[in-house]
This record gives structure tokens, sequence and C-alpha cells, in this order.
């Protein structure tokens, strides 16, 4: 049985729950709820800034316009997880290409807790192409510690960056692809440590084919045996260590081909 007080307290709680209730209501309402929640997140009040995030989450429709703010909240330690809830009760919302533009834009300056952050918030809001965006850039630094983000996260979240994008067209572009060619020309070696342009996986293979072993011209095929994208074959000479084939007993999937988009409009 309770007590006559506790009865009291349960009762005013009710009253007031019911009272946020309607007053949240009432902001939904109002035509300038977009700026009031935007200046409640940026300005200095906590408290102000608990409640705009706690509305959005229930109303997830506004999201998509603060979206700015909030990864910037999203790599702060003492918001990240309310700012990465709110994200992820929008995430159906979100355009995919404006969210990896955003987290790309703070990898510019980004350190390696950064990283670590921006690989969280966009694991954590299945936001797949902004974390491939994380990882190949994590991959690319010679910073060892973004490097292990890279490998962490391609280990742990690979596949479903890798899903994500078998069902998009090519969203890297054909540049992305020359350069990661370069770069595996020149250092056929370390080729297992450039990380694929479209899906971030270190699963590129560059293979020579030739007329016959002592030839040095051949066609280069230059592909990625996880997401099966690839630039189109083209002559060249073989570099010293390179992987030669002989035309016909050549291994080569047949993987989809980034074209040169760019230069066509
Ligand atoms: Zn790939």
């Amino acid at each position: 049985m309770s007590s006559e007080p506790e009865t009291g307290e349960w009762q005013s709680l009710v009253a007031a729950e019911q009272a946020v209730s309607k007053l949240r209501t009432a902001i939904y309402g109002l035509p300038r709820r977009a700026e009031v929640l935007a200046d409640a997140i940026s300005g200095s009040s906590v408290w102000d800034r608990t409640v705009a995030l706690r509305f959005i989450r229930e109303f997830p429709e506004d999201t998509p316009h603060l979206l700015d703010q909030l990864v910037e909240l999203a790599m702060s330690t003492g918001w990240a997880r309310e700012s990465i809830e709110a994200i992820r009760a929008a995430r159906s919302e979100i355009d995919s290409t404006r969210m990896t533009a955003i987290v790309k834009s703070f990898l510019t300056d980004a350190d390696a807790e950064d990283y670590l952050r921006l690989a969280e918030l966009t694991a954590q809001t299945e936001a797949w192409q902004a974390l491939g965006a994380v990882i190949a850039a994590a991959a690319a630094s010679d910073d060892p510690e973004k490097q292990e983000v890279a490998r962490d996260f391609t280990e742990s979240h690979g596949t479903r960056i890798q899903m994500r994008d078998a069902e998009q067209q090519s969203a890297c572009s054909h540049s992305d692809w020359l350069s990661a060619f370069d770069r595996a020309y020149r250092h056929v070696d370390d080729l297992d440590q450039i990380p694929c342009p479209h899906c971030g996986r270190y699963s590129l293979r560059l293979v020579f084919v030739v007329d016959d072993l002592d030839s040095v011209n051949a066609t280069g095929a230059f592909w990625c045996d996880s997401c099966l994208w690839g630039l189109m074959p083209e002559r060249a000479s073989v570099p010293g260590g390179a992987v030669r084939m002989v035309r016909g007993t050549e291994k080569i999937p047949n993987y989809r081909l980034v074209l040169d988009t760019d230069s066509e409009q």
C-alpha cells in the first residue's frame, strides 16, 4: 500500500509529463520551429540543448536541417551520445550524400580521436557511405592511430559498407580510381595497403595480361575483389614486381567499370 505523500508525488509527475507532452505539440506547431531548435542546439545553455535534442528525437522532421550542428556535437565528449541518438532517430530521412559531405568537411582538420568519433557516429547511425569515406581517409593517412581506426571499422562494418555500395551505382569518382591506380602502379608491393576507392576494403588487384612472359607491354587490369568495381583495362608497361598473366590464362573476374563520366559532361 502506498502512503499518501508517495501517491501525491506520482500524480505530480504524471501531471508534469502531460504538460510537457502538450507543450511539445504546441512547439511542433510553431512556424519558426526549425529556427528555435537550431538556436537551442547551438546556444550556450545546457538545458536548451538537452531539451532540443530530446524534442528532435521524438519529432525527427527537422533533424536533416540540423545535421551540420549535430555532427559537430557528436564529436564532443559530453554530447556524443545524445546527438548520435537524435541523428539515429532520423536516419531514414537523412540524405546519404549530404551526410557524407558533412562528415568529409569535418575530416579536414581531424585528429585520430575525431576520426574515431566520426567512425562511431556513422556506424551507429548506419550512414554507410559516410563511414566508407572516414575509413578511406583514415587508411590513406600516415598516422598509425588513424590507420588503426580504418582497420577496426573495416573489420567490424566492412560487409555493411560493401552491401550498401553494391546497391548504389559508383559512389566515388573516376579520378579517385585513377589516383589509386597511380599509387598501386608505383608501389606494386604495397597494393594490400591501398584501400578501395569504392568500398574502402583492402582488396585491390592489379594484374598485367601479357602475350608471353618476357613481354613488357601488357594490358593492365585494376579492380577490387570485394565490391567488384574497377577501371577499364588499358595498355601499360609492366612495372617491376607486378603480377603478370599470359593472355588466355588470366583470372580476372567480370567486374563493373568505373567510367570517366566527368569528362563526358
Ligand atoms: Zn571495393
